[in-house]
Parts: structure tokens; C-alpha cells; sequence
């Protein structure tokens, strides 16, 4: 089976990427492959859905280009497509005053990179947001958002089979044959041969860059996140999106209350439910 594009992974990136080049280039052969029995099934399907507005990233640089570009295409998207979305706006909330430092550090990076309508908050406007959060100061970011991804990637896969793209799921990529011009890619549904291979196998990116005898010189070293999902009867406590200071010590880490968009999985599949008051008390809210 012949095609002109193969990508590896049916998570957001490989999706978006199969309709962008289909929309780029129309008629080409395109096969998109997923080794798990359905789309979405890791990162994507289980993150917080939060349109981040590229409030952190250093200015000028890729991460910021992508998260304020990306950011703008992806409600849009979600407009032409009928997606429940909300930008529902979150705010960072410091609570000592080393972290006012690094806040005012984020609300210059964030101007930098375009955010407009930033507003600094201090100990009683942050109630107004969120009544049940107590910090010294605070800052409001309007851009933020909520989604369920795995809608977004239904919708792509949707427009990818409607463009004449093809989608394998239980299609595990194994290893790759090239000679000349032609790669040859071994599957666990059969062999597919390909002008060219794209890579968006998300976590395992750097595993099957070398399975393709390419040395990405990086090595993917994966967090793990812990889910924790309010009791219906707390769910009063959290309006919004509340995020602690960025700690530089732990730049991976933190804390994060999270809405998700209506409609969308709760927190994850993996959720653990009941999250006790007393629990919360010794994080950001009270
Ligand atoms: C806990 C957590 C919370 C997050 N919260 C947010 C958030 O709120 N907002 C946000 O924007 N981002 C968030 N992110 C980041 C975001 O989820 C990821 O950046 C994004 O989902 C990555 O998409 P992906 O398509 O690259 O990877 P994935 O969604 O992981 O997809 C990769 C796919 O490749 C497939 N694959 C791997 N190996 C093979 C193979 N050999 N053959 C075939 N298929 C293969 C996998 O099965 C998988 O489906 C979060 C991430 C985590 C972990």
C-alpha cells in the first residue's frame, strides 16, 4: 500500500497535523496511525483541557510564537466547529512575598507576549474571582480557556476521513525500512510504504525516531500526574482555573484547580474522587 504521508500517533498533534497537510494539500494519500484501540487515548485524552495563552513562555521564542498563534487557531476552530468551549479566564495567585517577585516577572512576560487585558489583583479583588481562594496578590489572565481535546480530535478525525485521509487504529509502527526514496514502515497490521513519515507519537516520539535509525539526541523523561476530582458538593469552592506561582525549584510541578468544559471527561479517566475540605485548606484555597 502505497501513500505520499504515514503519521504516527492519533493524539492531537497527529491529527491536526493530518488535516493540515490534507487542507494544505488536497488529494494527497494520507494514512494517520494509532496503536491504541481509539484516538486520544494518553496525553490528549487525559490532560486538564485548558487553552493555555502563553503567559510563562520567554518572549520571542517558539513556545510563545505556538502557544499565542495555536491558542487563537484553536478557539476559532472550535467556533467554525460548534466545540464547547469557554475562555473562561484563570487566575495565578501568590501567597508569599517571593512569589509577588516572580508574579510581577510572569505579568512582564505575559505583556510580552501579547496578552492584553492582564489584571493585577490584590487580596480582596482575588475573591471577587474566586470567593473561596485566599492569596496576597493575584493576577488575572482573560485569555485562558477550557475543552474537552478529545472533541477537538473527533472533529479532525471527522475532517481527515471526509478530505480521503485514512485512520488505522490497533496499528502499533514497529520499524522502518528505507531504500532509495521509498520508506517502508513494518506495523502490526502489515507493512505500508510511504513517501514520507512524520512522527507525533507524543511520549514515545524519541523511542520511534530511533526505531527509525534517527538520533534525536533528546530523551523523553515523562511526569506523572495525580488527578483529584471535587465532590459534587465542593464543586462551589473552584469558579474558574486557579494555578499557584510557577516554583523554579520544581518547574514541572504544581498544584492546579481545573474546571473542565461542560460535556467533556471529568478531570480524567483516572480521576480519584472526593477531594476532602481539609485537604484542600493546605493548597491555595481556604
Ligand atoms: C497530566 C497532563 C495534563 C496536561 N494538561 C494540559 C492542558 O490542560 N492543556 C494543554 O494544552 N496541554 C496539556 N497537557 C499537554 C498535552 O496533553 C500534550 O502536549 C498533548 O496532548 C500532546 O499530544 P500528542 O498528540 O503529542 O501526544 P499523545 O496525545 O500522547 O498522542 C501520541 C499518540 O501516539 C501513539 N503512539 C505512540 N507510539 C506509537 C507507535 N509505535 N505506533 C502507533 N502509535 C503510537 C500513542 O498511542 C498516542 O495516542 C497536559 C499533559 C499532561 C500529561
Amino acid at each position: 500500500m502505497n501513500y505520499d504521508y504515514v503519521i504516527i500517533g492519533g493524539g492531537i498533534v497527529g491529527a491536526a497535523t493530518a488535516y493540515s497537510i490534507l487542507k494544505k494539500k488536497p488529494g494527497s494519500k494520507l494514512l494517520l496511525i494509532e496503536k491504541a484501540p481509539y484516538l486520544s487515548k494518553h496525553q490528549t485524552g487525559n490532560n486538564s483541557g485548558v487553552i493555555h495563552s502563553g503567559l510563562y513562555y520567554k518572549p520571542g521564542s517558539l513556545k510563545a510564537k505556538n502557544c499565542t498563534t495555536g491558542r487563537e487557531m484553536m478557539y476559532q476552530f472550535c467556533e467554525e466547529h460548534n466545540i464547547h468551549h469557554e475562555r473562561c479566564g484563570k487566575i495565578v495567585v501568590a501567597t508569599t512575598q517571593n512569589e509577588i517577585f516572580r508574579l510581577n516577572d510572569i505579568e512582564m512576560r505575559g505583556k510580552a507576549n501579547g496578552l492584553t487585558g492582564l489584571k493585577r489583583l490584590d487580596f480582596k479583588e482575588i475573591r471577587d474571582y474566586e470567593p473561596y481562594c485566599a492569596g496576597i496578590e493575584g493576577l488575572f489572565v482573560p485569555q485562558t480557556g477550557i475543552v474537552d481535546y478529545t472533541k477537538v480530535v473527533k472533529k479532525l478525525a471527522e475532517l481527515i476521513e471526509n478530505l480521503g485521509g485514512e485512520i488505522k487504529l490497533n496499528c502499533e509502527f514497529i520499524q522502518l525500512r528505507q531504500h532509495r526514496d521509498e520508506l517502508t514502515l513494518l506495523t502490526s497490521t502489515g507493512d505500508y510504504e510511504t513517501k514520507f513519515l512524520i512522527n507525533c507519537g507524543g511520549l514515545q516520539s524519541d523511542v520511534i525516531a530511533q526505531l527509525c535509525g534517527v538520533d534525536p539526541e533528546i530523551k523523553i523523561i515523562p511526569f506523572r500526574g495525580e488527578y483529584f476530582k471535587l465532590v459534587p458538593e465542593k464543586e462551589f469552592l473552584v469558579n474558574n482555573l486557579i494555578y499557584p506561582v510557577p516554583d523554579p525549584a520544581f518547574p514541572f510541578l504544581g498544584v492546579h484547580f481545573t474546571r473542565m468544559a461542560k460535556g467533556g471527561v471529568e478531570a480524567g479517566p483516572n480521576a480519584v474522587p472526593a477531594f476532602k475540605e481539609k485537604d484542600i485548606a493546605g493548597l491555595t484555597l481556604v
